[in-house]
């Protein structure tokens, strides 16, 4: 078996007494796309939020290859390869596409105060190649043609996919997909789709909170389902497909 790269142990988020996430263990191994589902208010995105540092837990522990990073912020997760999007993406509306691409938070040494000052060729080149890397990323998500668009003024599914792009720019090991196809319409689900299996196939990992069973049968393999808050399933998509808890609660209807 693919070493875990993602896992927690026992982790809970109460918010005034009610607990959101309650004693969850679970390891996502390298190179899976793992899906994640749940009734609404089931605790998805506040696990997503703790394996992010967005929340920090009441207890328990999340671990990142291998190393503790319990209470970490989303920049230092981030750093170390953990790339996330949002339920409800949220660009810079006035800024352009390509703008909202290149302020992913990557390692640039123009940020520092004196570097323009004191290094100005090395920032110009250094944004040069930030422009270039934006732009690959954006041909990649197939938003290249609306580069210079107010970010705005895309359709929510072009935004999911600036979403995925921002993300790429990090270059992280695992990305967490928070809901990618809700509202989005069937022919940029199915880019987003190829997409997320053309990097799953160079390696990157994937946890995917979907509605759409359709989509998690199809694409997720392990499927973790949560239900108030606590983990009662864990297997295969097939087993999933099988277990008849799980057929009435998010198949049947
Ligand atoms: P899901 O993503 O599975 O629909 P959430 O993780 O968004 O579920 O929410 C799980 C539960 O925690 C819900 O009952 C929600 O109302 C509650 N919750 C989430 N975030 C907060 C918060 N910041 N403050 C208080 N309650 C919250
Ligand atoms: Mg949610």
């Amino acid at each position: 078996m693919a070493e875990i790269l993602l896992s927690t142990r026992g982790l809970s988020r109460d918010f005034n007494g009610f607990r959101a996430v309650d004693d969850v263990s679970l390891d996502i191994r390298a190179g899976t796309i793992t899906g994640l589902i749940g009734p609404n208010g089931a605790g998805k995105s506040t696990l997503f939020n703790l394996l992010t540092g967005m929340l920090r837990p009441s207890s328990g522990r999340v671990t990142l290859k291998g190393a503790d990073v319990t209470g970490l912020a989303p920049d230092a997760l981030f750093r170390k390869g953990l790339g996330r999007t949002f339920q409800i993406p949220r660009p810079f509306a006035r800024m352009s596409v390509l703008e909202n691409v290149m302020m992913a938070p990557v390692a640039q040494s123009g940020e520092s105060l004196l570097g323009p000052l004191l290094f100005p060729a090395r920032v110009a080149a250094e944004e040069k190649r930030n422009r270039e890397r934006a732009m690959a990323v954006l041909e990649f998500v197939t938003l290249a043609k609306l580069a210079d668009h107010p970010a705005g003024k895309i359709s929510g599914g072009q935004m999911k996919l600036l979403e995925l792009a921002r993300v790429l720019m990090g270059d992280p090991a695992i990305i967490l997909l928070d809901e990618p196809a809700a509202g989005v319409n069937p022919t940029l689900t199915g880019i987003l789709i190829e997409k997320i299996e053309e990097l799953n196939r160079q390696g990157k990992t994937f946890v995917i909170i979907e509605h759409d069973m359709d989509f998690v049968m199809r694409h997720c393999d392990p499927v973790i389902a949560l239900a108030e808050g606590r983990v009662v399933f864990e297997g295969s998509a097939a087993e999933a497909q099988a277990n008849p808890v799980l057929l009435d609660a998010y198949l049947g209807s």
